[in-house]
């Protein structure tokens, strides 16, 4: 039987590098959701997430359970990133690879640590999370009871805005 006509549901699903330190997993899930919100920095999408476009984008986004703990377990990195705006350089975060500090940075990283004493750990930069359109049936891991309840999520549950 060929597929109904009419637009499927599709939800944006994110991959990251998981062999990456937490925090800069992290900092990839937040730059994908400031991509996808079109915003430029965690603040803004806090302050807009009634805005109906930034909602319907928001909502469109579907993060798994593992990614939505790694944003909400690193809040400063959540709000020390920011995507490039006009003049305004983008801020990325290089994580250290041996004690897993991380720092804000706008262009390349230092050579090694500068967070520990004694820590001779490289840093790392994340490379930006992929984007991908999924059907919302394959979407890999989904949270059932909040779609079936007919409700978008709200930013809140989607990406675990505060
Ligand atoms: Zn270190």
């Amino acid at each position: 039987m060929p597929p109904a006509r009419g637009k499927a549901l599709t939800v944006t699903v994110l991959t990251t590098d998981e062999s990456l330190p937490d925090a800069a997993q992290a900092a990839a899930i937040i730059h994908g959701v400031l991509t996808h919100t079109k915003q430029t920095a965690w603040a803004d999408l806090v302050s807009n997430s009634a805005d109906p476009g930034v909602l319907s984008l928001a909502s469109s986004l579907f993060l798994s359970p593992e990614q939505a703990s790694l944003v909400e377990a690193w809040p400063g990195v959540a709000y020390a990133m920011r995507r490039k705006d006009g003049e305004a350089p983008r801020v990325t975060v290089a994580v250290c690879v041996e004690c897993e500090e991380w720092i804000a940075v706008t262009s390349t990283a230092p050579s090694s640590c500068q967070m520990i004493d004694g820590c001779t750990g490289k840093y790392v930069k994340p490379r930006d999370a992929s984007r991908k359109k999924v059907p919302f049936d394959e979407a890999p891991v989904r949270d059932d009871a909040a779609i079936d309840a007919g409700a978008l999520p709200s930013p809140e549950e989607s990406v675990y805005l505060g």
